[in-house]
């Protein structure tokens, strides 16, 4: 019987998973792994960094729904990339790290980029294994990827040391797990589904909040149906936008501190009670209000605020279960209700507020203007990838989203540097839409390279750096004499020039037209593309009610 080697196995068990594309860094012991992936048939994405492949390998699996991949050297190479198995496991998204380790006949004798590195995953996966022989390969590859997808989703960590990927094994030794199946998904109980329908019709103020959980499960046409059956107002998590989408006329996110404010029943959906929901507590929340909670994790359930009604089960099945419910024994919520009347009322006013900021011509522009030339110009299909602080936060409420996981952003860890990372996936795994990446010059900052990245794969991410040359807040300058500011980065920056560097398009807008104009023609070549965004330093969010929402 033929000898199989460690390599070559890795590739064929990630191949006969469906496994499509990984992202990563080679180098010592995993230079053939990546060979060996490509020549299998799966597409391999270099990046610059591990983080970086980290970050977009598990934006590919949020997007594709299974798994993503990531491939990382040993110690170094390997630390790198903890910080992404964080930010994936604190966003519950799949993500299974494959990381070459020192040769285990050298543990202890100083080898080359020796680290503990099973103890370092562990704090940031749900599961971390390591292959010491090459026969368990196959085993462990099923494993991580189910662990990584099945239930909560999460990250995994597999630590395949030089001496398992060099070894080999006589083929006859070789047993291949089946393709793993879709993870299955639970329903509840009837009872439960008649609590919690009764819970909403008795309610006189009821809103539905929809996380990126309801994204990742699916469960986008069981929860529209269940919204329009019902009239029930609804606002998303930053990413539970574009589940419905953002111009729903159930959609009441503009009056979002209002609504949470005041609803007397609130269904959970997908979403957790933590610092995004500022935890359900007083005072952005009534001291009575009722939770119907649906969460995959039947240890979330409570978290904060005691559910009145805590089913643990798969969103897709139980809202399903809820909307066919609903179609036996119909109700829907007054149309006349003066819940409706004041969130309309509320959502009015608060558009009415934002207008000035969305059309004005000062230069140097603030944050409001350029948003609402992006948002007049993406077609509703775009990726949309935000980060940063301000640039974040405020392209939150004027650029909108009209499908399912087609928003990405610093998420539940509230993690800088995801998205160069992010683009690239989003990239890979949707090469016919547009990808639109907008960034403020500190986040660019992490993982800028990338840029090289997205030109040597043809990827037509098109980015937009809204430099305001600080952290927070920026400075026009500082006085000669003087260290700069702790929280500054150098003024006017062009950062349309990393990417002409590498032979992408630069451009550099200092007005609303220039900015339109350049979108459009990046948009239209589809090529890689930077447009490099001067903002006001002294620019900043329009003022909140409570100072304390702007923390
Ligand atoms: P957001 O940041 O949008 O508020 P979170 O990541 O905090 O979202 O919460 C998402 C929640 O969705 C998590 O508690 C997770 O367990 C849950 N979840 C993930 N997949 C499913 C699923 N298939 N069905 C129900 N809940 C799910």
């Amino acid at each position: 019987m033929a000898e199989i080697k460690g390599a070559v196995l890795i590739a064929q068990c990630l191949k006969r998973q469906g496994v499509e594309e990984v992202f990563g860094l080679v180098g010592y012991p995993v230079v053939e792994v990546g060979h060996r992936i490509q020549e299998a048939g799966i597409r391999f994405i270099g990046t610059r960094h591990e983080q970086a492949a980290c970050f977009a390998a598990q934006g590919a699996g949020y997007l594709r729904r299974r798994p993503g991949v990531a491939l990382t050297v040993s110690g170094p190479g390997m630390t790198n990339a903890i910080t992404a198995m964080g930010n994936a496991q604190a966003n519950c998204w799949p993500l299974l790290v494959i990381s070459g380790s020192s040769d285990s006949p050298l543990a202890n004798r100083g080898a080359f980029q020796e680290a503990p590195q099973m103890e370092a995953a562990r704090p940031f996966c749900k599961w971390v294994a390591q292959a010491r022989r090459v026969e368990e390969i196959p085993r462990l590859i099923e494993q991580g990827l189910r662990q990584a997808w099945y239930g909560r989703p999460g990250a995994t960590y597999l630590d395949l040391p030089a001496d398992v990927i060099d070894g080999v094994v006589d083929e006859g030794l070789i047993k291949h797990p089946p393709l793993l199946a879709e993870p299955p998904r639970e329903g509840s109980s009837l009872a439960l589904v008649d609590e919690a329908l009764r819970a909403l019709r008795e309610a006189e103020r009821p809103l539905a909040i929809v996380g990126k959980g309801a994204a990742w499960a699916d469960a986008a046409p069981e929860l529209i149906r269940l919204l329009e059956q019902t009239g029930i107002p609804f606002l998303p998590t930053p990413m539970g936008k574009g589940v419905v989408p953002d111009d729903h006329p159930a959609s009441v996110a503009a009056a979002r501190s209002y609504a949470l404010a005041n609803a007397d029943t609130i269904l959970l959906a997908g979403a957790r009670f933590n610092w995004i929901m500022h935890f359900g507590l007083e005072p952005r929340y009534r001291p009575d209000v009722k939770v119907v909670q649906i969460d995959i994790a039947p240890e979330e359930l409570s978290t904060n605020v005691p559910a009145a009604i805590g089913i643990a089960g798969d969103l897709k099945a139980v809202l399903g279960q809820m909307a066919a419910r609903l179609e036996e024994e119909p109700w829907r919520l007054d149309p006349k209700a003066p819940w409706l009347k004041e969130l309309a009322g509320e959502v009015e006013k608060k558009k009415n507020e934002l207008q000035p900021a969305l059309e004005s011509s000062e230069v140097p522009m603030g944050f409001y203007r350029p948003l609402s030339e992006i948002q007049k110009l993406l077609p509703r299909e775009t990726l949309f990838i935000a980060e940063g602080s301000n640039t974040m936060d405020i392209s939150r409420s004027v650029i909108e989203n009209y499908l399912p996981r087609h928003r990405l952003d610093a998420g539940t860890w509230g993690t800088m540097g995801v998205g160069c990372g992010f683009a690239l996936a989003a990239a890979v795994v949707h090469p016919e839409k547009p990808v639109v990446a907008l960034m403020g010059d500190g986040a660019f900052g992490f993982d800028g390279m990338e840029v090289e990245v997205a030109v040597r794969y043809k990827l037509p991410i098109v980015w937009i750096i809204f430099a305001n040359n600080g952290i927070g807040r920026g400075v026009a300058g500082w006085p000669e004499d003087e260290p700069p500011p702790v929280n500054v980065y150098t003024p006017g920056s062009r950062y349309d020039k990393v990417i002409e560097a590498f032979g992408g398009t630069g451009y550099h807008c200092d007005t609303p037209e220039q900015l339109a104009q350049a979108l459009q023609e990046a948009l239209d070549k589809r090529e890689p593309a930077l447009i490099n965004v001067p903002i006001a330093p002294e620019a900043n969010r329009a003022p909140q009610s409570h100072h304390w929402l702007s923390r």
